[in-house]
């Protein structure tokens, strides 16, 4: 076993509130006066201060002392006692070992660390050592967020990534990040500004940073990792050269060239992930796939914000329904879903990269019935990266080999099917990607497949020493043991007739409890002949209990034992067999490994397929212009919730973006349709840049670099910053970073603060963005002195949503047309919404009366918000105090003037 390494704790001031410390016995390793049991807890429990001590005594988990009051109340499971120490109670608590996952996915969740201390030897071993020796236990495993393999803890359908941050403020940052489950690996770098939303796309579940970098706390609050478990590791963990001794080693190559150029900062991440997977995992190294470089600089850059905006993998209320995600999600397999979320998370910026996906897809959407056979027969394909992972682990059980051979079967079929569409294209040429697929798919040898095959029985026990993984007829001696240890029933009823013949006591039978093992039990009245002559040489007395007496015989007794040790036998054969499984598994570890991703990639391309099909998708043209021309784009989100509910159709809308109007200024009432129709076109793009058809007629998009966008006046409670502190933070990011290849997206920016601020930012963002970015760009707004603005700059136009006025009501037809809006037709929409009658006639009246002396006022060329400013300023009734600050000339006071200045006002004030 490694040597024991603690961990700083996670610091969660809320948690450290909730556990109340007064009332926790401080963990002592004074355990002079412990018992032996206590005094091997301690020690343990003292290597592992940081975590939850999870200590196997028979069949539960027990937790002592603080863990226990912790355990306890997160677990909302009885606080018992047991015994004491140094006088006072021990506080107790304990899960079932069979239930033990339910109870650690729920302490994970609430991001705690558990350490698993198992029996390293049973009850029996430890009494052969003498009457007071405890049984030897160790911990086996250290349970963190970012380290888990098994089903129950994991969400199947989602990657689970580790990630080592390492930042360099000023400079950049770098990560390797591990999704221990899988075997996924990626290591990458960027500039400082781009570690928000590299983090936002990876988003791992746990984050390890460097704790002596002050700066580094600093970093990861920017990162926005806030929710994400955080793990401080020592300094000297995140070494570059121990780092790369580590990779080789894990990747178990003698140079990393192969897989492409690290730098320092990367190959120093990757030192401090390897190193803590290390540590928890007490030494074993996970099946890691190669590393890919997740070159920032490959994929469309879209940040937290704009992720969270546009509600990509999760909906604005946190859950996963009602995200892009979910709409397009027509996946069958786990390894499917994960892929399709990556790509999801992470579009191509290279156009003939793009292309190559979109080529896939459309295979199979021109290829309806074959797409339907292949996904007919990935329905039965299991997840073999995690089954893979878990077997390296040594965590593997009988059904993950189960899942490799069902797994490996399907492959085979897959691979069938993909050759005969190839047949369909020229040369037998398919899209590069399915070519890649199908090669893929044949690269294990077939040995690990055929051994299983032979092997494995066709039902399988969840635990290998639950006996009955191997096939009948596998292996002789196996089959000799088992019928040893079944059959000896029979040998023994057998026994029972003969004994009955000899002794002639009818009434004789072989029974079998748990403390005497097989006996012969008669009833007393006939018993007295078997303890006579020439019987009692034959039958010994062991036991009388009521009404009858119990007996053994040599030939029982052996029978017995050989049934014991060929059952025993039985057990060490199928373990020797699941072993040679597990290795020559394991011997093409990276073969299958590329064929548990190719399935993925089959999965998710033959899903998206079908999604456009159903969906009536377009195939996008992708390519290096400065175009954004969508024809009849639809929101897929909206539009699928829409046809749920059975309401009206989605109207789809065009969006032409080219040189001459880059920058559409889109004014409309409330409820028209304008955030939707913005972030459809979003959407459109993310859609089209990862290689998927889009919901449109059309669409012609040249590649986007870069992804803004932003919704003003969202509230941002939880990171205790002003709405329109947010809105501003976000939008100068934007200003900052926008190129010409980038798409922003703007809603209502400068709603949250006064008119006539929140105007003039607008103003001035559309000027920067038309004249310094030049980048496209859609920006709605409720301000209609804006839709001057396109008069003034070249590139930039006015589109707005139509509605139809129907007597006093107003009527949404959802159609993005040319022009401004003339009003804003706010009192119509207020009415709708249900405002009482009365206030909507005299918000009617005012409003005539508002408009009548706003257009008396408003001057033709000058800012249309300096006009409003006149017209809109109150009748000027005298103000004492604003005259007096007028009268006071600051450079001039004293500071004892200057105080009772302050007063004078304070007084004219109060007036
Ligand atoms: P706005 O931002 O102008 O206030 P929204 O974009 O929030 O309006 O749209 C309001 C509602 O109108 C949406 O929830 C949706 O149900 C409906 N809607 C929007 N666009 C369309 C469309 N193109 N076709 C049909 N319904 C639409
Ligand atoms: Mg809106």
């Amino acid at each position: 076993m490694t040597a024991p390494h603690t961990l700083q704790a996670p610091i969660r001031a809320d948690k450290l509130a909730r556990m109340k410390p007064e009332k926790i016995i401080v963990a002592s390793p004074s355990a002079a006066n412990a018992t032996p049991m206590m005094a091997q807890y301690w020690e343990i429990k003292s290597q592992y201060p940081d975590c939850l001590l999870f200590y196997r005594m028979g069949d539960f988990f027990e937790l002592f002392f603080a863990d226990a009051e912790i355990a306890s109340a997160a677990l909302n499971i009885h606080l018992t006692k047991r015994g004491k120490h140094s006088g006072e109670d021990i506080p107790m608590c304990g899960v079932p070992v069979v239930r033990a996952e339910d109870y650690l996915h729920k302490l994970i969740a609430q991001g705690h660390r558990v350490a698993v201390c198992e029996q390293l030897e049973n009850p029996a071993e430890a009494k052969k050592r003498g009457g007071k020796s405890v049984v030897q236990r160790g911990v086996v495993r250290l349970v963190t967020p970012g380290t888990i393999t098994e089903d129950g803890l994991l969400d199947v359908r989602a990657s689970n990534f580790l990630t080592a941050a390492y930042c360099e403020p000023g400079v950049g940052f770098a990560h390797a990040s591990l999704d221990i489950s899988t075997g996924e690996f990626l290591i990458g770098s960027g500039a400082e500004q781009s570690a928000p939303g590299e983090f936002a796309r990876l988003a791992p579940s746990e984050i390890l940073l460097s704790d002596e970098d002050g700066e580094t706390g600093k970093a990861a609050a920017q990162a926005g990792f806030g929710e994400t478990a955080q793990t401080p590791l020592p300094r000297a963990y995140f070494s570059a050269m121990a780092g790369e001794a580590a990779m080789k080693s894990a990747l178990g190559v003698g140079h990393l060239d192969a897989f492409g150029t690290f730098s320092k900062g990367e190959l120093a991440a990757a030192g401090a992930l390897l190193k803590y997977v290390e540590i928890t995992q007490m030494g074993k190294i996970p099946a890691i796939r190669p590393p890919k470089k997740a070159e920032a600089a490959a994929t469309m850059s879209i940040d937290a914000a704009t992720r969270a905006n546009l509600e990509m993998t999760r909906s604005a209320s946190g859950a996963k329904g009602g995200s892009l995600l979910e709409a397009v999600d027509r996946t069958l397999t786990a390894a499917g879903t994960r892929e399709l979320a990556q790509r999801l998370s992470a579009p191509l910026i290279d156009p003939a990269h793009i292309t190559a996906r979109l080529d896939a897809v459309a295979a199979f959407v021109e290829r309806g019935a074959l797409r339907d056979q292949i996904r007919t027969s990935l329905k039965r394909s299991p997840d073999i990266a995690r089954a893979l992972s878990r077997l390296k682990l040594g965590r593997g059980g009988p059904r993950d080999l189960g899942l490799m051979r069902d797994g490996l079967t399907t492959a085979r079929d897959l691979h069938g099917g993909l050759a005969s569409l190839a047949t369909q294209f020229l040369d037998n040429a398919p899209p590069s990607e399915i070519a890649s697929i199908q090669q893929r798919l044949a690269s294990a040898s077939g040995a690990a497949s055929r051994a299983l095959g032979e092997a494995l029985a066709d039902d399988l026990p969840i635990l290998l020493r639950d006996g009955g993984c191997v096939r009948v007829g596998f292996r002789a001696d196996l089959d000799e043991a088992r019928r040893l240890s079944q059959d000896g029933r029979s040998v023994i009823a057998g026994l029972q007739m003969k004994y009955v013949e000899q002794t002639g006591v009818k009434t004789l039978k072989v029974r079998h409890n748990n403390v005497l093992g097989y006996f012969i039990e008669t009833p007393t009245s006939a018993a007295r002949a078997l303890g006579q002559p020439p019987h009692d040489a034959l039958f010994q007395h062991r036991q009388t209990v009521s009404n009858a007496m119990r007996f053994a015989t040599a030939d029982l007794t052996q029978i017995e034992a050989r049934m014991a040790i060929a059952a025993e036998t039985a057990l060490v054969i199928e373990a020797e067999v699941f072993e040679a499984l597990a290795s020559a598994i394991l011997a093409e570890e990276r073969e299958l490994g590329d064929l548990a991703q190719a399935l993925g990639e089959l999965d998710c391309i033959c899903a998206l397929a079908a999604l456009a099909e159903e969906q009536g998708y377009a195939r996008p043209l992708v390519d290096a212009s400065c175009a954004f021309h969508i024809e009849g784009g639809r929101h897929p989100v909206v539009e699928q919730a829409l046809r749920r509910a059975r309401g009206p159709a989605f109207i789809g809308n065009d969006c032409q973006l080219g040189a001459n109007a880059r920058l559409w200024i889109l004014t409309g009432p409330n409820m028209a349709g304008k955030s939707t129709y913005l972030r459809q076109n979003a959407v459109i793009a993310i859609l089209a840049q990862m290689g998927s058809f889009v919901p449109a007629k059309a669409a012609h998009i040249g590649v986007l670099d870069k992804l803004f966008s932003r919704v003003g006046a969202s509230d941002d409670l939880a990171r205790g910053r002003s709405t329109f502190m947010v809105e501003m933070v976000e939008t100068a990011a934007i200003l900052h970073q926008a190129t010409e290849r980038s798409l922003v997206i703007l809603d209502e920016i400068g709603r949250g603060t006064a008119t006539f601020d929140g105007l003039s930012i607008a103003w001035g963002c559309l000027e920067y963005l038309h004249d310094v970015n030049r980048c496209r760009a859609l920006f709605a707004t409720h301000y209609h002195e804006l839709t001057s603005l396109p008069g003034r700059l070249a590139a930039a136009a006015n589109a707005t949503m139509a509605v139809k006025e129907w007597k006093d009501d107003i009527v949404f037809l959802h159609q993005v047309k040319p022009g401004a809006a003339d009003r804003s037709y706010g009192v119509q929409v207020a009415k709708l919404a249900g405002l009482p009658t009365a206030v909507v006639d005299r918000a009617r009246v005012l409003l005539t009366e508002l408009e009548a002396r706003a257009g008396r006022n408003a001057p033709a060329e000058a800012l249309p918000l300096f006009a409003a400013a006149k017209t809109a300023a109150p009748e000027t009734r005298p103000n004492p105090v604003a005259d007096a600050v007028a009268a006071i000339n600051p450079d001039e006071l004293t500071p004892r003037e200057a105080l009772d200045a302050l007063y004078r006002l304070k007084a004219l004030d109060a007036l």
